[in-house]
């Protein structure tokens, strides 16, 4: 038995370069484990190869080295055992929202019987709030119940991971707010297993049991893991009263900022690519105010482009 549910080892992916020069790596010697049940979200630049890293995930991209084991087995090919969510809602704009997610649960089973599939999809979209609306075409919907019939359509699949491509960049924080309570407690009910990929280090510290912090390509990696120590349940309105809050607040966006420009297309002489990366157990300094203030005159949030 496998100590970990999923292991990317050694990864890397490649592209020809335009002046038909050696390929170019987007990133390179990534290497990252996940434990069932776990939250991992991935944080890093635009550009640096995270939504590449979800697709080979799926199995809907190949890797150029390296190898993703899920479960025991290696990644070759999408599959039914992972559910995808992207950025764009992905529905077919012809089904009703039932529909979508009915294709997706009797491409799952499809033996089951029309109550089996009835019941299924009715569950799912209860789930997240859209009992109302099944019926419903996505022209007919607004962007942030788009986004939840994906996330019933990847859930109602119940599969064994799930990954899920900045699912709530498009939406106003207010719906971004409601959906991401709802994420988490379906995956405190379910005791799910996510990889997600935001933007957001707010949403990451809310969300995620591990922070995967990437650097800029080409030739990125995944350069720190922060291990989330805030108790769950976590709320949203209350963590950044909790302590620990600002001193990983901090630690995220000083890596944006500064650290993820520290690692460079060729690795340090002394890179072992298998050697895990360095490993930050929670943060316990305080944080300096000078910091915090930078951080509130780059606005509340500290997106990134
Ligand atoms: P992220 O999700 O982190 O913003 P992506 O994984 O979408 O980044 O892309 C990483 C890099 O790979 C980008 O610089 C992009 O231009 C490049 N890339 C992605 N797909 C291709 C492709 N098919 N051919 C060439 N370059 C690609
Ligand atoms: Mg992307």
């Amino acid at each position: 038995m496998e100590k970990y549910f999923l292991k990317v080892e050694d990864l890397a992916r490649r592209f020809p370069s335009a002046r038909g020069g050696p390929p170019l790596p987007v990133f390179e010697h990534v290497n990252f484990t996940i434990e069932r049940g776990e939250f991992v979200c991935i944080i890093g630049h635009s550009g640096c190869g995270k939504s590449t890293i979800l697709n080979i995930l799926a199995g809907l991209d190949e890797a150029s080295d390296g190898l993703v084991i899920m479960d025991g087995r290696e990644v070759a090919g999408p599959s039914l055992d992972r559910g995808v969510v992207f950025q764009g809602h992905a529905l077919m704009p012809w089904l009703t929202a039932k529909k979508n997610v009915e294709f997706a649960v009797r491409s799952r089973w499809p033996d089951a019987g029309r109550a089996t599939i009835d019941e299924i999809c009715a569950r799912y979209l209860a789930l997240v709030g859209l009992e109302g609306a099944a019926d419903k075409k996505p022209a007919e919907l607004s962007g942030g119940m788009k986004q939840r019939v994906g996330i019933a359509r990847a859930f109602a699949i119940e599969p064994k991971m799930l990954l899920l491509d900045e699912p709530f960049g498009a939406l106003d924080a207010l719906t971004r707010g409601v959906i991401q309570d709802e994420l988490l407690k379906i995956c405190a009910a379910t005791g799910q297993t996510v990889f997600m990929i935001t933007h957001d280090v707010d949403e990451a510290i809310l969300l995620a049991d591990k922070i995967l912090l990437m650097s800029n390509g080409p030739g990125a990696r995944i350069a720190e893991v922060v291990v989330n120590t805030l108790p769950r349940p976590r709320s949203r309105n209350a963590i950044h009263r909790d302590p620990q809050y600002y001193p990983i607040r901090n630690h995220l966006v000083d890596f944006l900022v500064s650290r993820s420009k520290d690692f460079t297309a060729k690795p340090p002489a002394d890179y072992d690519p298998l050697r895990p990366p360095l490993v930050t157990p929670g943060l316990t300094d305080t944080a300096p105010a000078i910091q915090t203030s930078i951080l509130q005159s780059q606005g509340a949030t500290a997106r990134l482009a």
